[in-house]
């Protein structure tokens, strides 16, 4: 038999404790398991021991011909190439209401045409016949100043999917600004599970940083709270994403404990919060550089952040997150996954909206009409495969991480490591310390 590559072994008290990345097992273990792991020699694939199978089940020790490198490349094409699903991000516009100092998006005027709409109905009705669930999430610019466009379109989908009797679900990327009480009873209609809602700090400071074009002088605060407590009356699950730097990271604290306050009114249990990492990803948002922290430092700083939501109570999510296998990164690395402008372009990744020689089509076309570039493009993400750089093919988070973001590597050149690099260990220790504390209290 042999050891995993993927094996992280630490010392949690007096315990040790087992982690593998392939099955993301996470086990305490005794003398029992080393004296196997350090005798694997002369240990057959028949043994029937229980601490044989233990292992073996955790994806510590493998079978003498198992080769996990493989199993990754096969878990991520499966990934890549799983056609099963449609997944469509639309922006039925990329203007905005706002004029957020980091924002990476390459603004164009206009609303989605009544033509690129029916485009949209027909490829829906295409894939209805033929896949297992059809997934839509609006997003802009800001898709609430579309509202109409988002609402005809979503009953003309849920049409379909009714029809074809697939799965129909879709959620919204807004700053929640534009929402009011009547759109309440438009998502229940319309699906829209869950709402990601971008809050930058306490009032003062996120008043500086998500501020309006036209008036900037009026805060955006109040009115997003109140967003949030309106979707919390809905059938929708909130996603309070709160994107962290160098200039707001400390003012983080302070606002998830007012959050958390039982006088705002947010429903802890329905309501998400998620931290995301502002990059200087474009040249739009090329000159917040200087206040983007590393990934080290983000990810140092979310785990301290995601302890104290545990602490303030916020459970619709298990808090500090557990690490999860990745098969391919994202969207961009999908073949049944695209983001759509209100021209009817496509694209691969949602950093690229927008800027139409970044796009890798356009659905009003014959595909005999796109370009080379428009092809290669395509590609270039579909064949981004981590385990051709050295760094990655030896890394032992290469299964929950599978090489980072794609446009980072593809565009930037850039490696981009998930943040269990730097906080794997931290965030399991306290993982362990709340399973013990409620195994104790059982
Ligand atoms: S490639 Fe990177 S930036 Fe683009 S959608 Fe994927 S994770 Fe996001
Ligand atoms: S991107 Fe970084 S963390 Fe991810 S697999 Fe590669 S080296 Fe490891």
């Amino acid at each position: 038999m042999i050891k995993s590559k993927y094996n992280i072994f630490f010392d949690y008290e007096d315990r040790k404790i087992a982690f593998n990345a392939m099955t993301c097992g996470l086990a305490e273990v005794d003398d029992e398991f080393f004296s196997v792991y350090n005798s694997l020699d002369s240990i057959s694939e028949d043994d029937s021991r229980q601490i044989v199978a233990d292992m073996k089940k955790g994806g510590f020790i493998l079978g003498d011909d198992s080769d996990e490198l493989k199993i990754l490349k096969y878990r991520n094409n499966r990934g890549k190439f799983n056609d099963s699903f449609f997944s469509l991000v639309i922006a039925p516009t990329i203007q905005c209401n706002f004029a957020c100092p980091y924002c990476y998006e390459t603004a164009r005027p206009g609303m989605m045409s009544k033509e690129v709409q029916d485009k949209l109905v027909e490829l829906v009705e295409q894939n209805a016949s033929q896949k297992k669930n059809i997934d839509i999430t609006w997003y802009g610019g800001e898709p609430l100043l579309a509202k109409s466009i988002i609402y005809d379109l979503s009953e003309r989908f849920m049409e379909i999917c009714s029809r074809y009797e697939v799965p129909y679900t879709a959620g919204i990327i807004t700053n929640g600004y534009l929402f009011e009480e009547e759109d309440i009873e438009k998502f229940n209609k319309y699906r829209i599970r869950y709402a990601q809602i971008t809050i930058d700090g306490t009032k003062e400071v996120h008043n500086t940083r998500r501020i309006l074009k036209k008036t900037p002088e009026i805060g955006t605060f109040d009115k997003i709270i109140e967003t949030v407590r309106m979707l919390n009356r809905s059938e929708s699950r909130v996603v309070i994403r709160i994107n962290v730097d160098k200039t707001n990271i400390e003012n983080t604290n302070r606002l998830i404990e007012y959050l958390a306050s039982p006088e705002v009114g947010i429903d802890k249990t329905k309501t998400n919060i998620s931290f995301g990492h502002v990059k200087a990803n474009t040249d739009n948002s090329s000159k917040v550089k200087s206040n983007c922290m590393s990934t080290k430092e983000y990810s140092v700083e979310v785990l301290e952040l995601q302890k104290k939501l545990h602490d303030c109570g916020f459970c619709a999510q298990a808090y500090p997150h557990y690490p999860g296998i990745k098969a391919n990164y994202c969207g961009a690395d999908s073949i049944c996954t695209f983001v759509i402008d209100h021209e009817g372009y496509k694209y691969k990744c949602w950093n690229e909206v927008g800027c139409i020689e970044q796009s890798v089509g356009n659905i009003l076309w014959e595909t005999t009409e796109y370009t080379d570039d428009m092809i290669s493009r395509d590609i270039k993400y579909m064949t981004h495969y981590p385990w051709e750089r050295e760094e990655c093919r030896n890394c032992e988070v290469l299964p929950i991480c599978m090489g980072g973001c794609p446009f980072d590597y593809v565009e930037n050149h850039k490696l981009s490591c998930e943040r269990w690099k730097y906080s794997l260990i931290d965030s399991l220790k306290v993982i362990c310390l709340q399973r013990l504390s409620v195994a104790n209290n059982a």
